[in-house]
C-alpha cells in the first residue's frame, strides 16, 4: 500500500538490487519515483550478473514486476547517466537523487600475447550465458584458465564446467586463506570439477597457427609481507581465459562526488557529499558487494531522503 502522494520527486540511476529497493520503498512513502538504468532490461546483476544456474526461472524480471506493481515508479531503460543526462541535470529537476550504479568497469589485466586467443571478461561472459536463449551456442574452450579469486571467479568456473569445458582452472596469486570466495564457494567449486591453483599468476598467451593452447604462469610467494614471482614458471593448457579480476566504478561523470579508493564516500544512511544526492548498493564506499546488503542500503537511503524532504 503506498501513502497518500507527497508530490516530491525524486530520480534513480541503476535498477539494480540497490537502486530498486530504494525506488519501491520511496513509492510505498508516497513520493513518484523516477527510475533510469543504461541497460534494456531492469534489475542489474540479478538479471545480467549472477550466473545462470543460481537462479530459478526469470525470477529477476518477475521480482521487477512485484516491486514496480505497486505504482508511483516509472522506469526509463537504455537512458544513461553521463550519456544521456548528467547528474547536475537531474539535481536541479528532481528533490532529491539516489544513485545506485554498481560497479560496471572491469579492473585492467593486461597479458602478454592477448590477441592470441579468446579472452573474456567473467561478467561479460556470465551476461552472455544468462541472457542466451540456447546455451550450446556459448563458445566455451576444453581448457579453460579463469584468472581471479572471488565469486566472480566461482561462477564463470562452475558455468564452464557445466557447459562442458573438460578442465577449468582457477589461477590466485595469492594464498588460500586470501581467495575472496567464501570456503562454501571453493567447496561448491571444487565439487563441480575446477581446480584452484593458488600462488601463480598468468604472465603471457601461448598460440599455435593462431589458436591458444597455453597460459604461461609464473610461480608467486609472500616475502617480507610482499606478493613476489619466485623465478619459476610452468604452463597450463588452455583455448579460453577469463578474467575475473575484479569490477570498479565505470567511468560515468559524477561531477566532484567525493570517492573513497574508487567508491562513492556517503554517510550511515548513504547521503554523499551533494547534501541532495544519495548512493548505495557496490558503488558505495565500504559496501561488501552482496545483494542483501545492496538492499538494505536502498531501504536505509529511502527513509533518510523521506526524513529530509518530509521536514522530519
Ligand atoms: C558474477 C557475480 C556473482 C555474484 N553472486 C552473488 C551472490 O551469489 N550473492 C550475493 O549476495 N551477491 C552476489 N554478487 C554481488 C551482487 O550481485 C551485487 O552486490 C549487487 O547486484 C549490487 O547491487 P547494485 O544495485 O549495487 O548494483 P548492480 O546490480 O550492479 O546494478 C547497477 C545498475 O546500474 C546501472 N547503471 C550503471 N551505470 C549506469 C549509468 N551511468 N546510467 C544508468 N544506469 C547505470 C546498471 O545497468 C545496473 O542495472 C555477485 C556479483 C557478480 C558480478
Amino acid at each position: 500500500m503506498r501513502k497518500p502522494a507527497t508530490g516530491r520527486q525524486i530520480a534513480v540511476v541503476g535498477a539494480g538490487p540497490a537502486g530498486l529497493s530504494v525506488s519501491h520503498y520511496l513509492a510505498r512513502l508516497g513520493h513518484q519515483v523516477e527510475l533510469f538504468d543504461s541497460r534494456a532490461k531492469l534489475g542489474g546483476l540479478n538479471e545480467y550478473g549472477l550466473a545462470a544456474y543460481k537462479m530459478t526461472g526469470d525470477f529477476a524480471s518477475r521480482e521487477v514486476g512485484w516491486l514496480l506493481s505497486i505504482g508511483g515508479i516509472a522506469a526509463r531503460c537504455n537512458h544513461r547517466l553521463g550519456r544521456d543526462f548528467s547528474l547536475s541535470q537531474l539535481v536541479a529537476e528532481y528533490d532529491a537523487v539516489f544513485l545506485g550504479l554498481g560497479l560496471q568497469a572491469v579492473k585492467p589485466l593486461v597479458l602478454a600475447g592477448e590477441d592470441a586467443g579468446p579472452v573474456m571478461d567473467a561478467v561479460d561472459f556470465i551476461a552472455e550465458l544468462r541472457q542466451a536463449e540456447r546455451l550450446d551456442q556459448i563458445a566455451v574452450g576444453r581448457s579453460v584458465v579463469i584468472v581471479g579469486g572471488g565469486m566472480t571467479a566461482v561462477d564463470a568456473a562452475v558455468q564452464c564446467r557445466k557447459l562442458g569445458a573438460r578442465e577449468v582452472t582457477i589461477l590466485y596469486r595469492r594464498g588460500p586463506s586470501q581467495l575472496s570466495a567464501s570456503l562454501e564457494e571453493q567447496r561448491w567449486a571444487q565439487i563441480n570439477g575446477v581446480n584452484i591453483r593458488c600462488w601463480a599468476s598468468p604472465k603471457s598467451l601461448l598460440a599455435e597457427q593462431g589458436q591458444l593452447h597455453a597460459v604461461r604462469c609464473a610461480v608467486t610467494a609472500e616475502r617480507g609481507g610482499q606478493l613476489v614471482e619466485t623465478g619459476e614458471y610452468f604452463e597450463l593448457a588452455a583455448d579460453l581465459l577469463i578474467k575475473a579480476v575484479g569490477q570498479q566504478l565505470g567511468p560515468d561523470d559524477l561531477e566532484g562526488l567525493v570517492l573513497q579508493d574508487g567508491r562513492i564516500l556517503t554517510d550511515f544512511e548513504g547521503r554523499t557529499s551533494h547534501p541532495r544526492v544519495w548512493a548505495g548498493g557496490d558503488c558505495r564506499f565500504g559496501s561488501r558487494d552482496l545483494t542483501v546488503e545492496a538492499v538494505e542500503h536502498g531501504k536505509r537511503a529511502a527513509f533518510a531522503i523521506d526524513a529530509y524532504l518530509m521536514g522530519a
